[in-house]
């Protein structure tokens, strides 16, 4: 249950992103219903609805609530999607998906932060997120093609693997750059015969990690 003095918080927060572009009323709203502090360390509990990115296990990051949110709004959902998310982390994004499509398939490379996601999401009775420890940049074949995908980890070039398992017509949010350089928010859709790239603006993420898998 959140307290009452962090409703005030929260109120603070969701005028502070329909200020900074969010004007999609149902991603306000799952913003709005959703407890961050559950997703957060303890430690920096009290500051859950700040607008800033916080540290979680594995030297990793909770993304920051504004870029949570345009990147949900970004990805133009609706409740009959399949949806592949690169980099579970806390498994803040993820939840927010998991709230706004049908099914969301959720890859993480480090093994802890992974199963304390999938704690999380089983606590909370979530249904429709399905998990993975593996390397996100190989995507989920299995389970693909995807509508959507949406990476939140900074890839150095538009990751090919998972534009083989985009569907045509689908979209893909990836923040492409490097850790010492600025990095771009790009929004990529399939068509048939090609991609088209749309700049989305700067951002700061942490490296998309190739190969091995932690534990
Ligand atoms: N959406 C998450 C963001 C976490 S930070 C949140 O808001 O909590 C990015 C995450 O991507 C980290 O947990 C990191 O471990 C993960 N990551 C980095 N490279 C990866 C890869 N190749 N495959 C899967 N996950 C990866």
């Amino acid at each position: 249950m959140i307290k009452k003095s962090e409703i005030k918080k929260k109120i603070n927060l969701i005028l502070e992103l329909q200020r900074n572009g969010i004007n999609d009323p149902k991603v306000l709203k799952v913003i709005e219903e959703i407890d961050r502090n559950l997703f957060v360390e303890e430690d920096f509990r009290q500051k859950s609805y700040e607008n800033i990115a916080l540290p979680i296990d594995c030297g990793q990051t909770i993304s920051q609530p504004l870029i949570v949110a345009l990147m949900t709004q970004y990805l133009d959902l609706n409740k009959n999607m399949r949806v592949l998310e690169i980099g579970t982390g806390s498994g803040y994004q993820t939840f927010i998906l998991s709230k706004l499509t049908r099914f969301v398939y959720s890859i993480e490379r480090y093994k802890s932060l992974s199963i304390k996601a999938q704690n999380l999401f089983k606590d909370l009775n979530v249904t429709n997120i399905f998990t993975r420890h593996a390397d996100g940049g190989m995507g989920w074949k299995e389970q693909a093609p995807f509508d959507r995908i949406i990476v939140t980890a900074c890839a150095l070039d538009i990751p090919g693997k998972l534009l083989d398992q985009l569907s045509v017509n689908g979209k893909m949010i990836v923040p492409i750059g490097d850790q010492y350089n600025e990095q771009k928010l790009q929004k990529i859709t399939k068509n048939n015969k090609n991609i088209e790239i749309q700049d989305l603006g700067s951002v700061r993420f942490v490296p998309l990690l190739e190969g091995k898998v932690s534990k």
